[in-house]
């Protein structure tokens, strides 16, 4: 469909649909809108060219930073016995919005799935068991969507967490099973860190 195209315009097309959810349809009508916007183009390029050098993780809890240590690890005010353990950053800035966690995060950026060659590893427990002990963690909060790879993932980290002196619960109630934690409601969601449920005590 795009043959027809000048090159550098074929180019953006196909590789705008490499992308997630964009199709060829709908990168030919971004690209076909970029076009016309010069500016936009400047900056979209130069944010996208530094994205990678510029965004890490935070070498304590992985979630996304410019700087080494994000800004809610740097935050001396939370609560430094409580850990929630995410499944991603969309779902950390969630449960940030809901208010009512004051504690550190952990993100684990994947779910366990070793058909995808995602494992322990991928999800960085070694470094989580780390930080339990660094910061003399006494509750973790498994905070995962109760999907199949979640509950896996969750009863792994509960096996790893075994000696652990800690106590770990996980919220729950009120999330309809097979949700994913980023489309729940903000009050569904206090409701469920609220009421969690123990799943090991210390
Ligand atoms: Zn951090």
């Amino acid at each position: 469909m795009s043959g027809a195209y000048p090159y550098t315009l074929k180019k953006l097309i196909e590789t705008f649909s490499l992308l997630p959810g964009l199709g060829e349809k709908s990168s030919t009508r971004l690209s076909l809108f970029l076009l016309s916007k010069p500016e936009l183009c400047e900056i979209l390029g130069e944010l996208i060219k530094e994205l990678p050098y510029r965004v890490k993780l935070c070498k304590f809890c992985r979630n996304f930073s410019e700087d080494e240590v994000c800004n809610i690890c740097k935050n001396e005010n939370r609560d430094p016995h409580t850990l929630c353990i995410v499944e991603n950053p969309i779902n950390l800035s969630h449960i940030e919005e809901t208010g009512i966690f004051n504690g550190y995060y952990f993100v684990l950026h994947y779910l366990l799935s070793p058909k995808d060659g995602i494992g322990p590893k991928e999800l960085g427990l070694d470094h989580l068991t780390y930080l339990i002990k660094l910061r003399d963690i006494k509750e973790i909060i498994i905070a995962l969507s109760p999907t199949l790879s979640g509950e896996a993932t969750a009863s792994y980290i509960l096996e790893v967490l075994k000696n652990c002196p800690v106590k770990v619960t996980k919220i729950a109630c009120g999330i309809p099973m097979g949700m994913e934690i980023q489309f729940v409601d903000p009050l569904t969601l206090k409701k469920a860190l609220f009421g969690r449920e123990v799943l090991k005590e210390k």
